[in-house]
């Protein structure tokens, strides 16, 4: 699911939303996770009356989270909404008008560009700080589509509550995967992690805590053909040694089914002006929140395919607002 919608190529359909601006700011944020309040907090601090839209998931992907253990001042660990929840007072504090909206189509080829929120209300602005992160990834199977809902899931923080003492499984083999099914170990029977690979890629820390859990069976160069059940999931059918002389089947009986196998980052709407690569991440300016059209500044996952840290989303929040103070000083 993209945080965004893609932009209408309907020329008419364009062109009415984004006419007749009802207002003009000097900064407008777009998205609600660390990169998009620490902007709002430094624009906000800088006097730019920043506007921050919210997005489809307010407080970002922190919000999906459990307990959040590296980030800098936080020795004792703190919950990815709790965090949020704190940043949004922070950013709010000094002025940032802060609103529930989705930014529906942007036109950047001129200044002041616009944007508009929610198909209806277009907005000019002097700096736009691009901060809408990245959205989980799913396998493409037709039967995770049937059960989406119903069993299958891209959140175990929002939706493990439902597998209280029951089977799950995870897929991915990264940090988020043992992540989520260490999460869901803490509530649940057993996890099964699915890991397409014979190893983890996730930390070394937690590797050990995934490979120590008791109730987590990691079922390593396992793939998953099909999610079937009656309404609802209750197995996953899995390929051991895919394309190996070895290959077999194998079926869990399971009562949710969890990705945790990366994202995608949420630049859709803005291709048509802004440079990406091949995934979709946009391009900045080496060591910088710059992207090709002056004024606008992206920070965050949505520009940042390595490091895609809270820290880090915060760091490059703080530039972008700084360098949009910087902008408009310049104007
Ligand atoms: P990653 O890209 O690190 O890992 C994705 C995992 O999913 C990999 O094991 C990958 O397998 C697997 N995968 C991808 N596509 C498929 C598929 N089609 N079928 C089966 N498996 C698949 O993503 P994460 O979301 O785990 O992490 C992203 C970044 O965020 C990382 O840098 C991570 O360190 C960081 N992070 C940090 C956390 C923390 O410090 N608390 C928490 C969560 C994330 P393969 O290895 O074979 O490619």
């Amino acid at each position: 699911m993209s945080l965004f919608k893609p932009l209408d190529t309907n020329t008419e359909t364009k062109n009415v939303t984004l006419q007749g601006a009802s207002e003009h700011v000097k900064c407008l944020i777009i998205g609600s996770g660390p990169a998009g309040y620490t902007a709002a907090i430094y624009a906000a601090r800088a006097n730019l009356k920043p506007l921050l839209f919210k997005g489809l998931q307010p407080g970002g992907q922190l919000t999906t989270t459990t307990e959040v253990e590296n980030y800098p001042g936080y020795p004792d660990g703190i919950t990815g909404p709790k965090m949020m929840e704190d940043l949004e007072k922070q950013a709010a504090r000094f002025g940032t008008d802060i609103r529930w909206g989705i930014v529906t189509e942007v036109d950047f080829s001129k200044r002041p560009y616009k944007v508009v929120v929610d198909e209806k209300q277009a907005i000019e602005a002097d700096t736009v700080i691009i901060a809408t992160g990245a959205t989980a990834k799913y396998l493409g199977l037709a039967s995770e589509e049937t059960y989406k809902g119903s069993g299958v899931s891209a959140c175990a923080t929002c939706d493990g509550f439902f597998y209280r003492g029951k089977d799950v499984a995870v897929v991915g083999g990264g940090d988020t995967a043992c992540e989520e099914a260490l999460y869901l170990a803490g509530m649940c029977k057993k996890v099964y992690l699915i890991v397409r690979k014979n190893f983890l890629r996730a930390s070394k820390i937690m590797q050990e805590r995934v490979l120590s859990a008791p109730n987590i069976e990691v079922l390593f160069e396992h793939n998953t053909r099909e999610i079937r059940g009656n309404q609802v999931v209750e197995e996953a059918v899995l390929i051991k040694h895919m394309g190996k002389p070895d290959e077999s089947e194998v079926l869990i009986k399971i009562d949710g089914f969890f990705l945790a196998i990366g994202h995608t980052p949420n630049s859709e709407i803005f291709n048509p002006y802004l440079e990406t690569d091949e995934t979709g991440y946009i391009i900045t300016e080496a060591g910088t929140p710059r992207t090709n059209v002056p004024g606008v500044f992206a920070c965050g996952d949505v520009q940042d395919r390595v490091y895609r840290q809270a820290v880090t989303a915060a760091g490059s929040g703080c530039q972008a607002a700084i360098e949009a103070e910087r902008y408009l000083g310049h104007l």
